[in-house]
């Protein structure tokens, strides 16, 4: 089969509900742009009716794709899962609930014809999420980016244009927890921004509860700075300073004054302040060794379970690559 020029990569948990519109909205985008394209829906263990939907459209549609995992793996692996196995010469990345619009995608692929080699979707306004998600999203990405030394674009998600070439250096990265838009970052090439206003989601809730929001924020300050691990060193060295003014302060008070010395709630209070900054520090250390492990398993980002559609041929799993 011949190569399309673009690919476009969705991934998709739990999406019945607007699955059939992104499909449509795609496919008029894709058509109007008049190039060869596929789109390439992830299906990351769906447990309602999305990966039957999509087949469906691999029934009637020769320009469509679907990659099932053997369960749910997240956002990121599903998305890795995608780029992993496009065809194309430039790679549309595009959540599964018509958050971002696909109708940016002319904007980006006239970038790219430009030169550019990624065209990243940048939210200029965020619409019909919740003030918490917001202001956690605004200080996360400038918090980040105070952590480390790689040029994080603030106010992007994974909503952009990517060229082929940065899709396979990506995807050569070995990592496992992936923070896919800072890795985008990483490898450098010549990048742009396009700036867009984020809808709503067309239907459905956020598969992104607070839980997770938690782990995808540690997964990239761990694996984009060390900063955090030095707050040890901070801390400890500020701490003894302290300690050791208000030790002079003590024996000062003991010899040259009548000053009665307090003993058990200032011992008590110490004691429980420093073993939380101690077991707080543990606890961060944790989360690097953690992931630390998690790398020296090499286990692979995600299972595929099957590839339906397009040339079936091609879609034999034992040519692809495992990451
Ligand atoms: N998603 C996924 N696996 C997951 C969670 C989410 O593939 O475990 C997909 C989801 O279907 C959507 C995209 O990732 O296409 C972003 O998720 P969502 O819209 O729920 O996140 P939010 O926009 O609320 O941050
Ligand atoms: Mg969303």
């Amino acid at each position: 089969m011949d190569m399309p020029l673009y690919s476009v990569v969705i991934p998709a948990y739990n999406e019945e509900e607007v699955i059939g519109e992104t499909y449509k909205r795609l496919t008029a985008v894709m058509q109007g742009m008049g190039e060869t394209y596929e789109l390439i829906f992830v299906n990351d263990g769906s447990r309602d009716k999305t990966a039957e939907i999509i087949a469906g459209f691999c029934a009637t549609d020769s320009n469509v794709r679907l990659i099932n995992f053997s369960r749910n793996f997240g956002h990121m692996p599903a998305i890795t899962a995608g780029m992993d196995n496009v065809r194309g010469q430039a790679i549309f990345v595009i959540d599964a609930d018509l958050q971002d619009p696909p109708e940016l995608f002319p904007e980006m692929a006239a970038r790219w014809k430009e030169g550019y080699h990624v065209a990243y979707g940048k939210r200029v306004k965020r619409k019909g999420e919740s003030w918490f998600k917001k202001i956690t999203a605004k200080f996360f990405y400038r918090f980040i980016r105070r952590l480390t030394t790689v040029d994080l674009p603030p106010d992007t998600g994974e909503f952009r244009l990517i060229d082929r070439r940065v899709c396979d250096a990506v995807s050569r990265l070995p990592e496992k927890h992936r923070y896919i838009r800072g890795l985008v970052s990483w490898v450098g090439f010549k990048q742009v921004a396009v700036e867009y206003v984020r809808e709503e989601r067309f239907a459905g809730k956020t598969k992104y509860p607070f839980r997770k929001m938690v782990s995808f924020a540690l997964d990239a300050v761990t694996a984009f700075s060390y900063k955090p691990l030095k707050l040890a060193t901070t801390l400890g060295f500020f701490i003894s300073l302290v300690s050791f003014i208000y030790l002079v302060v003590i024996v000062y008070q003991r010899f040259f004054t009548d000053m009665l010395i307090s003993g058990w709630a200032t011992t008590v209070g110490v004691v429980l302040f420093s073993q939380g900054i101690v077991l707080m520090i543990l606890g961060l250390m944790g989360e690097y060794i953690g992931r630390i492990y998690d790398e020296i398993k090499n286990r692979p980002t995600y299972i595929i379970m099957e590839i339906v559609g397009q040339n079936e041929d091609d879609n034999r799993l034992d040519n692809r690559p495992v990451n």
